[in-house]
C-alpha cells in the first residue's frame, strides 16, 4: 500500500520525485505518475545524461518537432527542451538526496505494480 511520500526534489507542486513507504519511487510529471524501483534510479539517470541509441528498452529518449519524447516503462512524456533540463536535474537531485538517506528502508524485490527495467 502507498503511504506517506518522503519527497526528493520536486520541481513544482505537480511535479516531483518522492519514495513512498511501498518501498517504490513515485515519479509524478504534471499527469503521470510513474512507479520507480529504487534501484532503477541511477541507470535512469544515466541513460538521461547519455540516451541509448537504438536499443528498445524500457527507457527510450527521442526528439521531434522541438520536443523531447521520453518513454519510461509504458508511460511517455512529451517535454520542451527546458523542462526535459528540469526533469533531468530533478531526477539526479533525486538520485543523490536517495544515497544520502541514512535511514531509507532497503531494496525491496517485491514492490506490487512496480516492474523493474529491462
Ligand atoms: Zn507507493
Amino acid at each position: 500500500m502507498c503511504g506517506p511520500l518522503a519527497l526528493l526534489a520536486k520541481v513544482g507542486d505537480t511535479r516531483f520525485l518522492a519514495l513512498c513507504t511501498c518501498g517504490a519511487l513515485h515519479l509524478v510529471w504534471d499527469n503521470a505518475t510513474i512507479r520507480l524501483h529504487q534501484g532503477d534510479l541511477s541507470g535512469v539517470v544515466r541513460a538521461l545524461q547519455a540516451p541509448p541509441k537504438g536499443s528498445p528498452g524500457d527507457l527510450q529518449v527521442s526528439t521531434a518537432a522541438g520536443a523531447v519524447h521520453v518513454w519510461l516503462l509504458s508511460v511517455g512524456l512529451r517535454l520542451s527542451p527546458p523542462d526535459f533540463e528540469a526533469f533531468r536535474e530533478m531526477l539526479a537531485r533525486s538520485q543523490e538526496r536517495l544515497h544520502s538517506r541514512t535511514a531509507a528502508p532497503p531494496l525491496s524485490a517485491a514492490q506490487p505494480g512496480c516492474r523493474q527495467l529491462n
